[in-house]
């Protein structure tokens, strides 16, 4: 059986790795709607193969390029909010694949139309995270985590009473800077941030992944996905990445989810779910590797860790500052303004700066981000002067 899918931020990594499955089981899914934000060739091309019937691009500017690129297929370009709405709506299945809080409008349409959504884009997620729960819940919306820590706790999970679980445990591989102090971390560069050892990602995870703010933020998308308290969510660091996360059950029992760290298994389990499909990825040989590592995380190497925790026990609003706070610092950061040791120090000076009603609505949960990046623009500034 066919079902239509919807691809939001095609042309980034879980995007691309996305339509590498998607082509590799042609029969599973008709492609209606590709999104991106600047990179037309790439996206006209992946709506060309997948006979996509709408192309969004963010960038205006180039929508004159994308039709031209499209001219003489059925696949119609658009840009602006509306059409990116309207390519979230389009299928019944959705990959929520945009980096950042952009991608928070398009999912919440997606989950008011009751679709089932693969979200991978975990920022929004961390600023809506108790609204778009409720929205799922009250729109008969299917969530399905692709992020791999929070697939392989789903997978882990199968089902269970919650009442059975003890806790979880997300597993980290500690970043490219896992061994480093924190003095030798100030000066590090954006190449250096992004050179992950295990994983490709977009430059905007690798670069929170080498803080640990993806642990972070992942550990309040745990706690939003699985309704589990914080106290009962653990953080391990496992530099191998072989073990994508464990739960624990009251009887002792502890679930891994294990495989080779290649996103294309955990996208392929929310692409099949409840049913499995072949990838490529290499198989895990355990007597090669032989022997697996874990080690407590330092919170005082890696103070994000410590930032998101603190967010998440104080409430609805601390999340939204601490991510719009975030993407703004990352994005300085890899344009070369702010140094690595200052994205945390930022995120925890605008923590105590920003603080507003908690919010209850998404347009509510939006002025909050933008307030928070308009104070983190100046705490910049301030901080660059
Ligand atoms: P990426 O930067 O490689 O791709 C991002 C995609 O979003 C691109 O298609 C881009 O065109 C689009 N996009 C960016 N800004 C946009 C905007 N303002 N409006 C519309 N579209 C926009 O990022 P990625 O690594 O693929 O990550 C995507 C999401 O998945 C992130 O939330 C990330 O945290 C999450 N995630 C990624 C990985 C990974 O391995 N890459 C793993 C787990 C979770
Ligand atoms: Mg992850």
């Amino acid at each position: 059986m066919s079902r239509t899918l919807a691809i939001l931020g095609a042309t980034g990594s879980i995007g691309t790795s996305t339509l590498d499955l998607v082509e590799r089981h042609p029969e599973r899914f008709e492609v209606v709607a590709l999104t991106a934000a600047t990179r037309v060739a790439e996206l006209a091309d992946a709506a060309r193969r997948t006979r996509a019937r709408l192309a969004v691009i963010d960038d205006a500017a180039l929508l004159p390029e994308l039709e031209q690129r499209l001219a003489g297929t059925d696949c119609r370009a658009a840009t602006g909010r509306d059409a990116l709405i309207e390519a979230a709506v389009s299928a019944e299945v959705v990959m929520a694949a945009i980096v950042g809080c952009a991608g928070l409008e398009p999912v919440m349409a997606a989950i008011a139309a009751g679709r089932t959504i693969l979200l991978a884009n975990k920022e929004a997620l961390v600023s809506a995270g108790a609204l778009m729960m409720g929205a799922a819940k009250q729109h008969g919306a299917t969530i399905l985590p692709v992020d791999s820590e929070h697939n392989a706790i789903f997978q882990c999970l199968a089902g269970s009473r919650s009442q059975d679980v003890s806790r979880i445990i997300l597993t980290a591989s500690g970043g490219p800077f896992r061994t480093c102090s924190l003095a030798q971390m100030r000066d590090m560069s954006p190449e250096q941030a992004v050179a992950h050892p295990n994983w490709t990602m977009g430059a905007k995870i690798s670069v929170d992944s080498a803080t640990m703010m993806n642990k972070g933020l992942e550990l309040i998308e745990a706690h939003h996905l699985f309704g589990l308290p914080p106290g009962r969510i653990d953080i391990l660091v496992h530099p191998e990445s072989v073990i994508h996360s464990m739960v624990e059950y009251v009887d002792g029992s502890v679930l891994a989810q294990m495989g080779s760290p290649d996103m294309r298994i955990p996208i392929a389990h929310a692409l099949a779910w409840p049913e499995r499909i072949a990838t490529p990825a290499a198989r895990l040989d355990l007597a090669k590797l032989a022997s697996l590592h874990f080690e407590v995380p330092d919170e005082n190497r890696f103070p994000a860790l410590r930032l998101a925790r603190e967010a998440l026990d104080s409430g609805a609003v601390a999340p939204i500052v601490l991510n719009a706070g975030n993407e703004e610092a990352v994005a300085a950061f890899l344009d070369q303004r702010i140094g690595f040791g200052d994205i945390a120090d930022l995120v925890e000076d605008l923590l105590v700066r920003v603080d507003a009603p908690a919010p209850r609505s998404i347009a509510e949960v939006v002025d909050i981000d933008r307030m928070a990046r308009d104070e983190m623009r100046g705490l910049m500034l301030a901080h660059m002067a």
